[in-house]
């Protein structure tokens, strides 16, 4: 029997990245593009998904005069195919996050052999997400401390590696 405490727990655990009522549905998204600066040492297919509720000053999206359109399963893969062996890597910005969505589309960049990154504004990612990731941008938007290229900045972008497979024997 799931208890209270569980769904307690679990709510407290997802509270970092997205809301139990966001698990589900498709994502909006106002474009997508190849890009080659924002995934060092990769040509990205970068989408660009709407309503990220962070709100911070200075947002780029915020008041940007284009329509969101939902992005497809079929869309997306469309994209993805079409793009086998001339981009490397599929990176996502912006974002109200739907969760297992975002995992199909994770696991669906990846099956096709596509390195994955995610651009967030939070700063703490659950397990089930950044074990589908090679490269992720944490931190929201702070003017004053500058993105990336400033020294100052409160942003951090990581390349990840996965080695659990170390410990693991052969045939087990
Ligand atoms: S996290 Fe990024 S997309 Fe979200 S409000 Fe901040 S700057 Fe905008």
């Amino acid at each position: 029997m799931v208890t209270t405490d569980f769904y307690q727990k679990t709510k407290q655990t997802l509270a970092a990245f997205g809301d139990e009522k966001f698990f589900r549905g498709s994502h909006f998204f106002y474009n997508t593009n190849i890009v080659l600066q924002e995934v060092p040492n990769e040509i990205s297919i970068c989408f660009n998904i709407s309503g990220c509720q962070l709100n911070c000053p200075g947002c780029s999206w915020r008041n940007i005069d284009m329509q969101p359109k939902e992005l497809s399963r079929e869309f997306y893969l469309e994209i993805l195919d079409k793009n086998v062996g001339l981009a490397s890597c599929v990176v996502f910005m912006g974002g109200e996050w739907k969760r297992n969505e975002l995992i199909w589309l994770l696991e669906s960049a990846r099956e096709r052999g596509y390195k994955t990154c995610l651009y967030t504004g939070q700063n703490s990612i659950t397990l089930d997400l950044l074990r589908l990731l090679d490269y992720i941008k944490m931190g929201p938007w702070r003017s004053q401390k500058g993105g990336l290229t400033q020294k100052t900045t409160n942003q951090v972008f990581f390349k990840l590696e996965q080695i659990t497979h170390l410990f693991q024997k052969k045939g087990e």
